[in-house]
C-alpha cells in the first residue's frame, strides 16, 4: 500500500536517513522501532509528504507521492504526531470535528462520525467539552487518535502516540489500539521506541539506527534471530530490564 524506496534524507550536516527501504501492507501494522534521533519520525513523514526524500522514492498505491497531488493523498491518512499536537484553544469535539467542518461535512455526519469513535475509544461524553489541559494524558491520546480517525482514513500514522503515558494507562490504551487497529482493518505505521509494544502490536517490525534499517521482519524473528550485534544490543537492553525484575523474585 505504501512503500519508502531506498530513501535517503539530511539535514544540513545530518544524515537522518540513509538508504532505506520499508513496506507498509495494506490492512497490517508496521512498526518502526529504535533510540531517540534514529530517524524515526522522519521516515513517518515522509509517508505523507511533510519531508521529502533526497533520494530514493515514496509509494502510495503504486504511485509516486511527488507526483500526485499531496492533499488529495493526506486527506486519506490520519496522522497523529509526536505529543499529539491536540490545539490548546479549541475543545476536545471542535479538535476531532475541525477538519470535517473545514472540508464542509455536515454537522450530523461530524455527530454520527463522533459517537462511533467515543464508543471506539472508550471515552466518556462529557470529555468531549473540555479542552486539552483540563484532560489526562490518555485522554488526550485518545482525542488525537479520534482525531486522526474522524475522516475514515485509509491509513493511519502515528508517531509514538502512547510516549508520554504512565506505565498502566499506556498498557490499557495499547490494548485498545490493538482492537480498534483489528476492528477497523485500517493500514497502520507506527513509530514507538518499546519493544513490547512493537511486540504487541507489529505485523512487521522494522529497527532503525543512525538513519538505518538494520533489520526488518516479524518482532520474534529479531528477537529470536538478530543479523548484527547492534540488533542484539537493543533487544537485549529492553528484555535486560525484564530480567532485572525476574532475577528479584
Ligand atoms: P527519531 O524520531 O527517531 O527520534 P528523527 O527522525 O526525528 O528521529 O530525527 C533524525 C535525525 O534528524 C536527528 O538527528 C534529528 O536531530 C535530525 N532532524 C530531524 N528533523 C530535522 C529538521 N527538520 N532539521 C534538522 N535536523 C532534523
Ligand atoms: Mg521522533
Amino acid at each position: 500500500m505504501l512503500k519508502l524506496d531506498r530513501v535517503s534524507k539530511r539535514f544540513n550536516t545530518v544524515r537522518a536517513l540513509t538508504d532505506v527501504t520499508v513496506e507498509f501492507e495494506r490492512g497490517c501494522t508496521t512498526v518502526l522501532i529504535g533510540s531517540s534521533g534514529s530517524g524515526k519520525s522522519t521516515a513517518l513523514k515522509m509517508l505523507n509528504a511533510l519531508v521529502r526524500p533526497d533520494e530514493g522514492r515514496v509509494l502510495f498505491e503504486g504511485q509516486q507521492l511527488a507526483n500526485v497531488d499531496v492533499h488529495a493523498v493526506r486527506r486519506r491518512m490520519g496522522y497523529v504526531i509526536q505529543g499529539g499536537g491536540l490545539f490548546p484553544h479549541l475543545s476536545a469535539r471542535d479538535n476531532v470535528c475541525l477538519l470535517a467542518r473545514h472540508l464542509g461535512h455536515s454537522a450530523d455526519a461530524a455527530n454520527a462520525r463522533l459517537e462511533a469513535l467515543i464508543a471506539m475509544t472508550h471515552l466518556p461524553m462529557d470529555v468531549l467539552d473540555r479542552y486539552p489541559q483540563q484532560l489526562s494524558g490518555g485522554q488526550q491520546q485518545r482525542i488525537a487518535l479520534m482525531r486522526a480517525l474522524m475522516l475514515k482514513p485509509e491509513v493511519l500514522l502515528l508517531d509514538e502516540p502512547l510516549g508520554a503515558l504512565d506505565p498502566l494507562v499506556r498498557a490499557e490504551l495499547q490494548l485498545d489500539l490493538k482492537r480498534i487497529f483489528s476492528e477497523l482493518g485500517t493500514t497502520v505505521a507506527l513509530v514507538t521506541h518499546d519493544l513490547a509494544e512493537a511486540a504487541l502490536l507489529g505485523d512487521h517490525v522494522a529497527l532503525f539506527h543512525e538513519g538505518e534499517v538494520l533489520q526488518q521482519g516479524p518482532m520474534r524473528a529479531l528477537v529470536e534471530s538478530p543479523q548484527s550485534e547492534m540488533v542484539r544490543r537493543f533487544v537485549e537492553a529492553q528484555r535486560g530490564m525484564l530480567r532485572h525484575l525476574e532475577g528479584a523474585h
